[in-house]
């Protein structure tokens, strides 16, 4: 697991297209050496070779050497430029995966469109493409697949070609299926199924994993790790909806730092975001979990308090204007204190909009007073 966490993982994510194409020569190889494998066997056993058109299959057989080969060279390129990221080595990701899709959906056509497992093979090395590189990638592969099993059904349907043109009769032919069929199946199968199944719960493991990301990234203000603006408004029309308009308390408290502009215009804007962090800080280990803090923007923050009273929310403004006060800061040298102006509101539930522009007024009513203060109301 550690493997797959600290080195698989990353290299998978970084979807870097040398890196991948390794990956994808090494599984291809896997995967095409197993069907050579049998496909050998069969043409070693002469009453397993009946089943097969012998000229087709040693022609199946040859053109599956060309590709492994072309796959072990690709993959011994891809590793030697696996820390490079050019046009080459992106280049390198569409030359293995269209043979190999390639390849399969020939075996896929010569084995019977609707008779083998094939078409699962054919279907999980796309997934294990896509898993490693982006869709443009697998484009020309799955064009030429898809005119080739297209092209392929409608002559095998009129009779004009047979069904199955690797085989001498079709897999089911209405006789009992030969014993060869049955190993052919389950071997076929389980190269398939597995990976297909390992691939796309990777995918969906990596798509829920960047969702979450994109999600924090998008409510989240990255100078301080306080909620943005944008996820403040959502959770406060969230408590201000109707189900939550049934009478409890919802207080709200808006802070500005006093004269903030000195500390850029004296100090630098260096000093300014070392400032921001701090009220960050504390203003995540003042609130209760239940509430909601944020940076509103520049240096105005925000906490929103469900089921809280003003004079609860009012003792948390000043404790946190108290916080802050005592927070020697020193920049070149200087020890820097600094205060906030603070407007407490306190509204029934469903009427968070009022709430904030209420808060707002109380705000530069504390700033219009001469600063450092808690002004507080209800609506
Ligand atoms: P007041 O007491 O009236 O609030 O005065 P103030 O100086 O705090 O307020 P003003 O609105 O005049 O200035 C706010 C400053 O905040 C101006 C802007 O450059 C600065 N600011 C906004 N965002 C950031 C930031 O992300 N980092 C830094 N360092 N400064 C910021
Ligand atoms: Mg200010
Ligand atoms: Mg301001």
């Amino acid at each position: 697991m550690i493997v797959w966490h600290d080195v698989i993982d990353p290299w998978l994510r970084e979807r870097h297209p040398a890196r991948g194409t390794v990956v994808f020569c090494l599984v291809g190889l896997l995967l095409l050496a197993c069907l050579w494998g049998l496909q050998a066997y069969a043409q070693s056993r002469p009453d397993v070779l009946r089943l097969y058109v012998p000229e087709q299959l040693q022609r199946v057989q040859q053109s599956l050497v060309g590709v492994m080969l072309w796959l072990l060279v690709l993959a011994g390129l891809a590793w030697a430029w696996r820390d490079r990221n050019h046009r080459i080595s992106r280049l390198m990701s569409y030359l293995c995966v269209t043979p190999v899709v390639w390849m399969l959906v020939v075996l896929w056509a010569g084995y019977g469109v609707l008779d083998t497992p094939m078409a699962m093979v054919t279907i999980a090395s796309l997934v294990m493409a896509r898993a490693l590189f982006p869709l443009r990638v697998l484009m020309p592969g799955m064009v030429l697949g898809t005119l080739l099993v297209v092209a392929d059904q409608a002559p095998t349907a009129l009779g004009w070609r047979p069904i199955a043109p690797l085989l001498a009769a079709p897999v089911y032919s209405g006789e009992p299926m030969s014993w060869w069929w049955t190993v052919w199946l389950t071997v076929v199968l389980n190269v398939s199924v597995w990976p297909f199944i390992v691939g796309i719960l990777y995918l969906f493991k990596s798509l829920a994993q960047r969702r979450a990301q994109l999600e924090h990234l998008a409510s989240t203000d990255t100078l301080t790790g306080l909620f943005n603006r944008r996820e403040f408004m959502g959770r406060l029309a969230q408590v201000s909806g109707p189900h939550e308009a049934g009478g409890q308390p919802l207080s709200l408290i808006m802070m500005d730092i006093d004269h903030f502009k000195r500390i850029n215009d004296t100090f630098g804007h260096p000093a300014g975001d070392v400032v921001l962090e701090r009220m960050g800080a504390l203003l995540s280990a003042g609130v209760r979990p239940g509430d909601v803090a944020a940076r509103l923007g520049g240096e105005e923050f925000a906490v929103l308090m469900p089921q809280t009273t003003l004079a609860e929310a009012s003792a948390v403004a000043r404790q946190l204007s108290e916080s802050l006060r005592q927070i020697n800061f020193v920049f070149d040298g200087q020890p820097v204190r600094l205060t906030m102006s603070v407007g407490v509101v306190e509204a029934c539930g469903g009427r968070g909009e009022q709430a904030l522009s209420a808060a707002d007024d109380n705000l530069y009513r504390a700033k219009g007073a001469g600063r450092d203060q808690v002004v507080s109301s209800r609506l």
